[in-house]
């Protein structure tokens, strides 16, 4: 299947419930979004009459017997849509075997066409309101980990801590957590997704924190990596280099400059102490409804960073089996530069 480009469509099916809620507002667990002939209808089902009607109050709402998804599909094949595009990124086999079931015998094979990155591209650039409460919720994650941080100690273990950093989030407000939060103590810290466990922190090691709030429906993500104890004087130089690394990348961020070119800042840095090797994943990514949006922040990403942007920059080094260091801002590109959104401090945390 050749991607379609939305010159070549008459009508949209949106899918994606991220998308959904951008576009129209509805947060419910099911629904299709159609737009096609300058109006938008939303399909949900009989669990959100009451509430797609109150937070869609833009759009026709219409509940479905049966599946959204079908009837979405069967309204725009009676609304006389030629050509439909779908997000194939957010779209099952079993999905479009579903779309094509509902439209009339003749247009199955031409209806609908995949069309990349359908509202992925929208949601990149943030509007002030937008802005205004991510720039809330990362600020909450900046006072979570400081109240959280004056309270741990060796005695706790890594599980100990997420309840706290969790149970004070839900009390300051948070909705939910963005994902999984992450506490890796001492050689745990080599990993970069590490599972929160049972071990306790160490008495003498790095810890690191990775974690971020939801807040209006928006995600906050920070890390920050401390140590207990006297530092080696290797360990002291790798969460140096990873700071250097960090600090360069948030610097190189200004409309203009190419996703790539902020990857390449950091891993510069680090190539330079002889850490490349040990940083294994991209700088970071864009954030917004979903913890992990467009723009990605890597090598090869030619995409220019535009004003309203949120990124994260996250360089790390991994050492296996042996101890990782990762520092990681949320940062608002602004017209002239950029603005970090999650000043909590980065220099070195001896507890
Ligand atoms: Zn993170
Ligand atoms: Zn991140």
């Amino acid at each position: 299947m050749r991607a379609a480009r939305l010159a070549d469509v008459d009508g949209l099916l949106v899918t994606h419930l991220p998308d959904i809620r951008y576009l129209c507002g509805f947060t419910g667990s099911s629904g299709a979004l159609v737009v096609a002939g300058g109006r938008a209808v939303l399909f949900t089902d009989g669990r959100y009459t009451e509430q797609a009607q109150e937070e869609a109050s833009g759009t026709r709402v219409v509940i479905a017997k049966g599946s959204a998804l079908a009837a979405a599909c069967a309204w725009m094949d009676g609304a006389g849509v030629e050509r439909c595009g779908f997000d194939p990124a957010h779209t099952t086999v079993t999905a479009l075997l579903a779309m094509r079931k509902a439209v009339s015998a003749g247009r199955r094979r031409s209806l609908f066409q995949p069309l990349e990155e359908l509202v992925s591209g929208l949601r990149e650039v943030k509007d002030d309101e937008e802005i205004g409460v991510m720039r809330e919720a990362a600020r909450m994650g900046c006072a979570l980990f400081e109240g959280v941080l004056a309270e741990v100690t060796p005695a706790m273990t890594e599980v100990a801590v997420a309840v706290e950093l969790e149970r004070r989030a839900r009390l300051a407000g948070a909705e939910r957590m963005s994902f999984e939060t992450i506490v890796a103590g001492a050689e745990r810290s080599a990993l970069p997704h590490a599972r929160v466990s049972r071990a306790r922190l160490p008495r003498r090691g790095f810890v690191t924190l990775d974690f971020g709030v939801v807040l209006g429906g928006y995600c906050s993500d920070m890390t920050r990596t401390v140590h207990f104890g006297r530092p080696s004087a290797e360990a002291r130089a790798v969460y140096d280099s990873v700071l250097e690394a960090q600090m360069s990348a948030v610097a190189r961020v200004a409309p203009g400059v190419r996703a790539e070119e902020i990857d390449e800042a950091a891993r510069g840095v680090l190539r330079r102490a002889k850490l490349d090797g040990y940083f294994t994943h991209s700088t970071g990514h864009g954030v917004g409804l979903e913890i992990h949006e467009q723009p990605r922040i890597g090598a090869k990403q030619r995409q220019e960073l535009r004003p309203g942007m949120i990124i994260t920059i996250e360089p790390g080094a991994y050492l296996a089996g042996r101890f990782g260091v990762r520092i990681e801002d949320m940062v608002l590109v602004t017209a002239k530069g950029c603005e970090v959104l999650t000043p909590s401090t980065k220099a070195w945390l001896e507890l």
